[in-house]
């Protein structure tokens, strides 16, 4: 049994701990302490429709991308099972979970069914369209408890009766569920763990990822989560209307899983062993070593004399800033930019500003230039 006792209030005061956090469109630098609860991160700039993004396989895996976090009209959404469906062939999607509420049901007047109705409708036409769905529902008692995905579970009507969030978490983990925290510290005062709710669970084993970007914001309190006390890096749209086609940049948050293939037993696997990124609006963030992965696969470096030219294979685009002398460089999704070496400098460090170690920290690493 794991006891932690985490206080982020207190590590700002010893730590003097500061975010930065980037902002890519805007491009603009801006500090936030983990005293904010969320930080939106919705741009209205237009940039070309992307649907479909590539994004590179790493590691020995393949690169699924998902969304863990749907609702439906079957709790308080205001779309049909299907729709979820639908939306994530368009958008390019391998893995979606549906989490309706639970408990509570919100059109139980108008709609028949139980809290396993929206997965058994969707499954048929999930299988059809090639998407893996996976069975969840979120459970959620109040602000003031959290509220939870509970994925992989097998039925959702068996933790519905029970009378307090950790009687549902605790019949959630006996059907083999992977536990997130949705959005933490969403609509409180204080953005910290509460010792009686989330610190009790945590101190049981029973939370295993926080989300860090939920519809279009981050959250910092899950960002220092993820990196300091080792929970698996979550996110999800969380959508409850209907998703729109993307006009401007691609910014559904994804959760990327590194894993043999799609089946749900192979995205299990990988979630509990902790292979993912999360990504929104065009930001990653996860451990180091996925970053740096990710980065090596989607960004060559070749240099010649003097130059060092920078491809960019993805749909992403990155945020470079090279020796720290030099200013923000833009590489564009399937584009290239050449870098000019100063001097003799044989090192190039490199500042990754769109990728996200912590709440203070983006990938940083130095390439030994070939010239
Ligand atoms: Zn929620
Ligand atoms: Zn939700």
């Amino acid at each position: 049994m794991k006891t932690i006792h985490i206080n982020c209030k207190g590590s700002i005061k010893n730590c003097i701990l500061i975010i930065f956090f980037y902002f890519l469109i805007s491009l603009q630098l801006f500090a936030q302490s983990l005293d904010l609860i969320s930080l939106s991160l919705e741009d209205k700039t237009s940039e070309p429709n992307k649907t479909n993004l590539y994004i590179p396989d790493i590691l020995g895996y393949n690169t699924f991308k998902c969304d863990f976090h749907l609702h439906t009209v079957f709790s308080d959404g205001a779309v049909w099972p299907t729709v979820r469906v639908n939306e994530a062939v368009r958008d390019g999607l391998d893995v979606i979970a549906i989490t309706d509420h639970l408990p509570g049901r919100k059109n139980k007047e108008y709609i028949s069914g139980d809290h396993n109705s929206s997965y058994d409708i969707a499954l048929p036409s999930a299988k059809s369209k090639g998407i893996t769905l996976i069975k969840g529902a979120e459970l959620t008692f109040s602000a003031k408890n959290g509220h939870y995905n509970a994925l992989f579970i097998t039925d959702a009507n068996a933790i519905a009766d029970s009378v307090s969030i950790f009687k549902c978490i605790d019949v959630a983990v006996s059907q083999g569920a992977f536990i997130t925290w949705n959005h933490p510290c969403w609509r409180l005062s204080k953005n910290d763990v509460n010792p009686e709710i989330q610190g009790k669970l945590i101190s049981e084993g029973k939370i295993n990822g926080v989300e860090v970007f939920n519809s279009n914001n981050i959250y910092p309190l899950g960002l220092y989560l993820c990196a300091n006390e080792n929970f698996v890096f979550m996110s999800g749209s969380d959508a409850h209307n209907p998703i729109q086609k993307t006009e401007g940049q691609f910014s559904r948050p994804l959760t990327l899983v590194f894993a043999e293939n799609k089946s749900e037993a192979a995205i299990k696997k990988a979630l509990f062993g902790g292979r993912t990124l999360v990504l929104s609006h065009n930001i990653f963030a996860g451990r180091e070593s996925y970053l740096r992965a990710m980065f090596d696969a989607c960004i060559k470096l070749s240099f010649s004399s003097g130059k060092c030219i920078i491809t960019n294979v993805s749909d992403i685009p990155f945020k470079l800033q090279i020796n720290e002398e030099s200013s923000e460089m833009n590489v564009k999704e399937k584009a290239s930019v050449t870098y000019k070496i100063k001097g003799d400098k044989k090192k190039l460090h490199i500042k990754v500003l769109n990728m996200l170690v912590n709440n203070d920290k983006y990938l940083v690493f130095t390439e030994e230039s070939i010239l």
